[in-house]
């Protein structure tokens, strides 16, 4: 046997006991006459001690250890004379009778601590020492014990967990696909799914009515902290149901996961807001509903009095924060430039302070009375002490830009706990979405998405104002999960592709095999799939997904441990009838 017990495990109730443990070596302290050693597994750290009277041999190995070694050790639990309270192994430790080296280890590029002194890259190759680290540790039992709850909840409900194919065609996220070639059909390629969305929906065809899987995604886009070109998707479908019917289900396993795993209860329904409020009041279709601080549309009350910057506006936004009218020159400054940073865009941005005793200071007192600045204030529900902050220029791009200011704001004044949880449902997104540069429609969601039933007569006159039955889950303003109720229609969905620009020809021979499903008879069906890895980041109190995933590529979309993606050997590209146009950069 290699162990008796876990190196978490040992209590003073082992006291006396004989144990056997391995692990392995944290840290080595030699005092002279006694030698402390930390041994180490999954489950905790126990503290060993080898004594003046060990026998030699152990008194030898024991010298010959170094970090990170692999050990077994025999021992007697006994009541340690200086407790660490911090260790739950701490009133104990393992007076030394035999020691075994299993393994020797070569010194670890970095410390195998909770703050290492690894750099992002370092620990990136070594990711096999970086996943000893408590950190890390906790993530991946964190996402372990998400994935258990979910399985549980949705098989309690009936959900079947089916599996669907990775080597497919192309499917319709509106991301780039990763391809595949296939050597048996030289010249032509599978693509990764980008979601299971087809198949799930032949799945309800099938008669499956209540679908789930844990299932990895694969799109090949620029990458972020809160993206991976592989990634885990909860993916759920459901027929015979309404919008109602998929919310209901899913709030309820939402909040089953916060009892679950945060021990936090929502005994209130979800907020529900419609996406063009969203848009409206916080300038994204993601809104982080931590706090207040929505925006005000002031375009009336700031026109006609020669500021020619407002004059000139389709928009004038402004935000109120609370309490900051005692904001500094420097601080105001640090603002402005942060919306001029070319990813935000605002070509200046205009303040109002209210002190205390409501008087008005701005940056346009040439233009405007401190009257007009009062109905401004008004408007925003100012109150002495508050700072106005205002954008103005082009509708769309103001919104995301005061979304911005409103955010680093929200940061700034702590609003963003991450210990704090806000979710919310955003409905009735648009169907489609217009593209200037390719001067089409997109699907906004994918091209599977119903219409609301009220809007479809608007498809033929204006289609830009479809809503879609879709619907996102946003927690703290990150996009947790979305679905949509879909076409079950095979007429409706010619219709849907006719728009989106596809020529019959094109969606037969993409579609074509859901078209076709949909003429056997496809029930009425909708479903949602949430990011398990965004998840897993925002109950783990962390910005970036990485951390949840055992082995992630970095932002090159690289696996530096496996040093991949990497070139083929010409002997597999002759195989595989594929010949490689430049010259492989290494
Ligand atoms: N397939 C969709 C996605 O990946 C989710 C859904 O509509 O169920 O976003």
């Amino acid at each position: 046997m290699y162990r008796t017990h876990t190196c978490g495990q040992l209590r003073k109730e082992n006291i006396s006991q004989t144990v056997t443990l391995a692990g392995w070596v944290q840290k080595i302290r030699n005092l002279g006459a006694m030698t402390f050693i930390d041994i180490r597994d999954r489950y905790g750290i126990t503290q060993l001690v080898v004594e003046e009277h060990a026998t030699e041999a152990v008194r030898e190995t024991a010298s010959s250890l170094g970090r990170e070694f692999v050990i077994q050790t025999t021992g007697r639990v006994v009541e340690r004379s200086a407790k660490n309270p911090k260790l739950p192994t701490g009133e104990i430790e393992v007076v030394v009778e035999a020691l075994k080296v299993l393994n020797a280890s070569l010194t670890p590029p970095f410390t195998i601590e909770d703050q290492s002194d690894g750099g992002d890259e370092l620990r990136m190759k070594y990711r096999f020492l970086d996943l000893r680290r408590n950190p890390l540790k906790n993530a991946l039992i964190l996402r372990h014990k998400l994935t258990h709850e979910v399985r549980s909840f949705l098989d309690q409900r009936g959900f079947l967990e089916i599996e669907t194919p990775y080597l497919i065609g192309s499917t319709p996220e509106g991301a780039r696909d990763f391809v595949v070639p296939s050597r048996m059909n030289p010249g032509e390629f599978y693509a990764l799914p980008q979601s299971p969305q087809t198949f799930k929906q032949l799945l309800m065809v099938a008669g499956y009515d209540r679908y789930f899987q844990i299932v990895r995604c694969f799109r090949d886009e620029d990458l972020r902290a809160d993206r991976q070109p592989e990634f885990t998707q909860i993916d759920c479908e459901m027929s015979f149901v309404e919008r109602e019917d998929i919310l209901e289900n899913f709030e309820a396993m939402a909040k089953h996961l916060f009892k679950t795993l945060l021990d936090i209860d929502f005994p209130e329904a979800f907020p529900r807001m419609t996406w063009a409020d969203a848009m409206e009041k916080y300038g994204s279709d993601k809104p982080d509903i931590r706090f207040g601080m929505t925006f005000n549309d002031i375009t009336k009350l700031a026109q006609g009095k020669g500021f020619g910057v407002f004059d000139s506006a389709e928009y004038v936004g402004a935000i109120c924060a609370e309490g900051c009218a005692g904001y500094t020159r420097k601080q105001l400054d640090e603002l402005t430039e942060f919306v001029k940073r070319p990813q935000i865009g605002a070509k200046g941005m205009v303040y109002v302070r209210i002190d205390a005793d409501g008087h008005y200071k701005s940056s346009v007192d040439k233009f405007y009375t401190p009257e007009d600045l009062s109905v401004w204030a008004q408007a925003c529900g100012a109150k002495p002490g508050d700072l106005l902050l205002i954008l103005s220029g082009p509708r769309k791009q103001t919104l995301s830009a005061l979304c911005e200011l409103r955010l680093e704001m929200g940061s700034r004044l702590g609003l963003r706990d991450k210990s704090r949880f806000a979710p919310l449902w955003v409905v009735d997104f648009p169907l489609l979405e217009w593209d200037d540069e390719t001067q089409r429609y997109y699907a906004m969601h994918h091209p599977f998405t119903s219409p609301k039933p009220e809007d479809i007569d608007l498809f033929d006159t204006d289609p830009g104002k479809v809503r879609a039955n879709a619907y996102d889950f946003v927690v703290n303003g990150v996009e947790v999960g979305g679905g949509s109720l879909r076409i079950f229609d095979s007429a409706l969905q010619n219709k849907m592709f006719q728009v989106l620009g596809f020529t019959p020809e094109e969606a037969q021979r993409q579609f074509g095999f859901l078209m076709n499903a949909f003429k056997f008879g496809a029930p009425p069906h909708g479903g949602i799939a949430f990011g398990l890895d965004r998840w897993c980041s925002l109950f783990g109190g962390a910005d970036s997904i990485r951390d949840f995933i055992a082995f992630p590529k970095n932002n090159s979309g690289r696996d530096t441990m496996i040093d991949a993606p990497a070139p083929l050997a010409q002997a597999q590209l002759d195989e595989l009838s594929l010949e490689v146009r430049e010259p492989v950069k290494k």
